[in-house]
C-alpha cells in the first residue's frame, strides 16, 4: 500500500513518514518532534548530545531515534543522515531548527561570536539539506522547513550575527525551493516571534511585557504554536506552497 493511501486511511498526516528535526532536545524543536510523532511520523531527533537527543526520542516513542550531531560539522552531518537512512529510511521531512544566540552590540561582538552563530544557524541548515537531498530527490518527494525568525526580517539591536544568519536562511529557502521544486520537494521558512523557551527565558521582564502588550494576540508564543505551523507547511496538503516565509508572531510585527 502506498504512503498516500496509508495516510488517508489512518487520518494522520505523517503516518510512517521519516522526519528529521534538528535542535530537538528542548524548546521549539522538541515540540515539533512531539507533534510529528503524534501524527504517525518516525522522528530522528538531533541535538548536540546523545543524552539530549535520546531523551526526546524516548519521550515521544513511535520508533523515534536520538542522534548526536553538531550541525555545523559537515562530517558529523553526513554520518547523522547516513544513520537516519540506515535506521529509519529516506526522510520525507527535514526541519532545520537548531539555533543559537550570542548577543551583544556590534561594536563589542567578537569575530568568533559572529562565526559560531552563522555556522550553527545558517551553515548547519545548508549542510543538513545538502546531505539529505540526494535521497529525497530520488524519492521525488520532500518537505524542507527552515526555522528563521522575525529578527531575520526586521533586525534587532544586539543581534547582528543572529539577524544575519536568519536573513540568510530566507535566501537559502528561496534557492532550495527553486533548485528542488521539479523533484516534488518544497522548501519554506517559518519565522517565529517571541516564543517561550530557554532562548528567551533570560530576556528582561519589561521587554517581555512590552512584546505582550504590542502583540494583538496578547501573549508570547508557545513552542506548540510553531509546531502547528511547521506541520501544516510540511504536510502533503501544502504541496503548492514553496519558497515562502510564514511569520508566526501573534501579529507582533503588523
Ligand atoms: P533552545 O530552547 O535554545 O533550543 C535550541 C536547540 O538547538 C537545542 O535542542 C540545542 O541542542 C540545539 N542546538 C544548538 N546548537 C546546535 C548544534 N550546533 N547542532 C545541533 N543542535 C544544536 O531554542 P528555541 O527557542 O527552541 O529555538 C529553536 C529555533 O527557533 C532556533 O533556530 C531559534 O533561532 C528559532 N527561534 C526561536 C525564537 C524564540 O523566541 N524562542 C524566536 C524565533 C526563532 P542542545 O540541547 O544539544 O544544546
Amino acid at each position: 500500500m502506498g504512503l498516500e493511501k496509508r495516510r488517508q486511511m489512518s487520518g494522520m498526516r505523517f503516518q510512517d513518514q521519516v522526519v528529521v528535526v534538528t535542535g530537538a532536545s528542548r524548546g521549539i524543536g522538541k515540540s515539533i518532534a512531539e507533534a510529528f510523532a503524534a501524527e504517525g511520523a518516525k522522528v530522528a531527533c538531533v541535538a548536540t548530545t546523545e543524552a539530549g537527543a535520546k531523551a526526546t526520542a524516548d519521550a515521544i516513542g513511535n520508533g523515534a531515534i536520538g542522534l548526536a550531531c553538531d550541525v555545523s560539522d559537515s562530517a558529523a552531518v553526513d554520518s547523522m543522515i547516513e544513520a537516519v537512512l540506515e535506521q529509519l529510511g529516506t526522510p520525507s521531512v527535514i526541519v532545520n531548527n537548531a539555533g543559537i544566540t550570542r548577543d551583544t552590540l556590534m561594536l563589542r561582538m567578537k569575530e568568533e561570536d559572529w562565526d559560531r552563530v552563522m555556522a550553527v544557524n545558517l551553515k548547519g541548515a545548508f549542510l543538513v539539506t545538502k546531505a539529505a537531498s540526494k535521497s529525497m530527490m530520488k524519492a521525488r518527494y520532500g518537505r524542507i522547513v527552515n526555522i528563521t525568525s522575525v529578527i531575520g526580517l526586521h533586525g534587532q539591536a544586539g543581534q547582528a550575527n543572529y539577524a544575519a544568519s536568519k536573513a540568510g536562511l530566507i535566501g537559502l529557502t528561496l534557492t532550495t525551493a527553486k533548485e528542488y521544486g521539479s523533484r516534488g520537494i518544497t522548501c519554506n521558512a517559518i519565522a517565529p516571534g517571541f516564543i517561550e523557551s530557554d532562548m528567551t527565558e533570560n530576556l528582561p521582564e519589561d521587554f517581555k511585557n512590552d512584546v505582550v502588550s504590542r502583540a494583538p494576540a496578547g501573549r508570547l508564543g508557545t513552542p506548540k504554536d510553531i509546531a502547528a505551523a511547521v506541520l501544516f507547511i510540511a504536510s502533503p496538503d501544502a504541496a503548492y506552497i514553496t519558497g515562502q516565509t510564514l511569520t508566526v508572531d501573534g501579529g507582533l510585527f503588523l
